[in-house]
């Protein structure tokens, strides 16, 4: 398990749950980089995080606590992590801990970090929230059936996505991000990516279990999604990589424009 196994009570001693101790900060960070890229260090690049309850992962377990979120974030930033999506299909109120999270992984590991919102649209208020993060290092991803229902996201300048995509379109022959992805659901139960999420084929054990890096690592389990691969009911809606492409094709874009063809926001 996560070497740094941090209670959330010494991390959030402050009335500002999001001001967080710099000595602590770079305490990670060492630690994290004394875990990282030694000889054959596996590689992490992106870590992917569902929340909400999914049918179908066969988890009979209770949710992962806060601070066990943070110490997946910290495991996977010491593998070479730099963006995390969150995804949440029952808002933010009833997910303090994604905040929480987003800033943790902005803050204490400079990840880039996108909140991918399907099923429940984030209410004013729970969009205003998202305000308190760093920007220029933070995308919103909403699914295109309930876009239309969080207009005010984009005029308090938070960039606004549609997360909508086929990543076996978007990429060529079979694909192979989780090869250096792995999707966590909300207790801890591990799968290739979300496209494949609750197929007992692809998943990789819990997170409490396992450390990542095994799991990277681990060559009995598969770590491609064949392009040809029917049946899954899920799709690739708020796929880190994916996203991260839509996030770099508009680099320069922190407030964007109203339209455009490269899955943003359309008027
Ligand atoms: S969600 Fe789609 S694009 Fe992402 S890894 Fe899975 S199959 Fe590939």
């Amino acid at each position: 398990m996560a070497a740094s196994r941090k209670r959330w009570d010494s991390i959030y001693a402050n009335t500002n749950p999001f001001s967080l101790p710099q000595h602590i900060a770079s305490g990670v960070k060492s630690a994290a980089r004394a875990r990282t890229n030694g000889p054959g260090a596996e590689r992490l690049r992106c870590l992917w995080v569902y929340v909400t309850a999914r049918g179908g992962s066969g988890s009979s377990q209770p949710p992962l606590a806060a601070d066990e979120w943070l110490s997946i974030l910290d495991e996977s930033a010491a593998l070479g992590s730099e963006c995390v999506v969150i995804s949440t299909g029952a808002g933010l109120d009833a997910h303090p801990e994604i905040l929480a999270m987003c800033s943790w992984a902005q803050e204490t590991h400079g990840m880039l970090v996108g909140l991918h919102v399907y099923k429940k649209p984030l209410t004013k208020a729970e969009t205003a929230k998202l305000t308190t993060l760093d920007q220029p290092h933070f995308a919103l991803f909403v699914d295109s059936e309930i876009l239309s229902d969080m207009p005010d996201a984009e005029d308090m300048g938070i960039r606004v996505y549609q997360a909508d995509c086929d990543g076996r379109e978007l990429t060529v022959g079979d694909c192979t991000f989780p090869e250096s992805m792995t999707c966590v659901g909300p207790s801890g139960e591990m799968f290739a990516c979300g496209y494949v999420y609750g197929s007992k084929k692809y998943a990789r054990g819990h997170c409490l279990e396992r450390e990542l890096s095994a799991v990277m690592s681990d060559e009995a389990i598969p770590h491609m999604i064949p392009r040809g691969d029917p049946g899954t009911k899920r799709r690739c809606n708020g796929c880190p990589p994916l996203m991260q492409r839509m996030l770099e094709n508009n680099a320069h874009d922190v407030r964007p424009a109203k339209s455009n063809g490269n899955g943003k926001k359309q008027a």
